[in-house]
């Protein structure tokens, strides 16, 4: 048998990239959440070749202070959260430290930053792949911060040739995730856009500044979208369930959910199950037990529509769990059933209020 000995560090580091950085998606969310995170009104994210030859996601946030340079792309090394305990109370959408430095192993990687008081000068900072500042150059920058990401998954040849062939797929679904922060986004504009390899340049969305999220779907969408659509604020208190009550218990049971969703009534043409977006605090997240839930109901009114769903889900920090997977893509809700409960009964209260027709079920 062979001898049992430890990895080389390089080896262990792309291994772990590998795990945050699993996809297009991954890039394009941790970038835009980054932007996010660093108090930015607006955010251009600009594909080359659908992604394939580079994203870059530029933003007008604070900047990279100089003192952060040598660390910035090092694994666990993050200004967001220094104790587990801050955890529950984490109001950013990074925290674990680990975005960038996967990026540096896994791409040609590279961030142009300038703080305000540094604009119009700003600096460029290059990488190696371990995360390590290799160097800074000086060059005209507004405020805020670009990173730019070329040839992803370089180096990991297998991923690289699935990616290639996967594109389209994998473009359409990062342009479903982009849609998801752009609507909720009321604080920042966010601009997608896509240069193809005969150099069309093709603006694929642009939401405007202090807009609601109406406003948003509009943009995104198309005000068409707006036609069908109620307001969903639905209020609830999850009621404890035996399985669940041994977790460390939310002191606020109280659940609002906020958004808009189509009208059973509403007739015209189908809504794509793509447009169907799911957050919790403003983040967005697969919830597909939620989702489940307001399909069935939607159901019941309308057997032959599948509803558009834009639904911010408001609850207390404590009652559920991001840290589950290094992707920070599964939220773990822990009274889950609770709380899909009392979603099914208002969603059904709210369209009974609202005189639609009677239940499918009924009929
Ligand atoms: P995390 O977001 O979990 O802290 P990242 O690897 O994504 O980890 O980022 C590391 C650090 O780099 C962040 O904590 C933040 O200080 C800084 N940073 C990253 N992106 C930006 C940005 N767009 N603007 C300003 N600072 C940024
Ligand atoms: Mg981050």
């Amino acid at each position: 048998m062979a001898t049992v000995k430890a990895l080389e560090g390089r080896t262990v580091h792309q291994i772990q990239s590998g795990q945050v950085i699993v996809d297009l998606c991954s890039v394009v969310k941790e970038l835009v959440e980054n932007s996010l995170d660093a108090e930015a009104t607006a955010i251009e994210i600009r594909f080359r070749n659908n992604g394939l030859d580079s994203i870059e996601v530029q933003d007008n946030g604070v900047g990279i202070a100089s003192e952060n340079y040598e660390t910035i792309a090092l694994k666990h090394y993050t200004s967001k959260l220094s104790h587990y305990d801050d955890l529950s109370s984490l109001q950013t959408f990074g925290f674990r430290g680990e975005a960038l430095s996967s990026l540096c192993a896994l791409s040609k990687f590279h961030i142009t930053t300038a703080r305000v008081d540094e604009a119009p000068k700003g600096t460029r900072l290059d990488f190696e792949t371990s995360g390590k500042l290799k160097g800074t150059q000086v060059i005209a920058s507004q405020k805020g911060t670009t990173v730019a990401v070329e040839d992803l998954f370089r180096n990991l040849p297998v991923r690289r040739r699935e990616l290639e062939k996967n594109i389209k797929r994998e473009y359409g679904k990062v342009l479903g995730v982009l849609q998801a922060y752009a609507c909720i986004s009321t604080q920042a504009r966010i601009s997608v856009s896509n240069v193809m390899a005969k150099g069309k340049k093709a603006v694929v969305f642009a939401t405007k500044s202090s807009q609601s999220t109406r406003e948003n779907i509009a943009n995104v969408f198309g005000a068409k979208t707006l036609l069908g659509l109620v307001a969903l604020d639905l209020s609830f208190e999850m009621q404890p369930t035996k399985t669940y009550s041994q977790l460390s218990e939310p002191e606020n049971k109280q659940v609002r959910v906020l958004g808009h969703i189509s009208r059973p009534v509403f007739g015209e043409g189908r809504h794509a199950p793509d447009r169907q977006m799911f957050f919790v605090n403003s983040r967005p997240c697969g919830l597909p037990q939620v989702t489940k839930v307001f399909n069935e109901v939607y159901k019941s009114y309308n057997i032959s529509q599948s509803p558009f769903i834009f639904a911010n889900i408001v609850l207390d920090t404590n009652a559920y769990d991001v840290n589950v997977s290094p992707d920070k893509r599964t939220i773990f809700l822990h009274e889950q059933n609770a709380l899909l409960e009392g979603l099914r009964v208002s969603l059904v209260e709210l369209f009974e209020k609202q005189g639609q027709t009677v239940p499918q079920s009924q009929k």
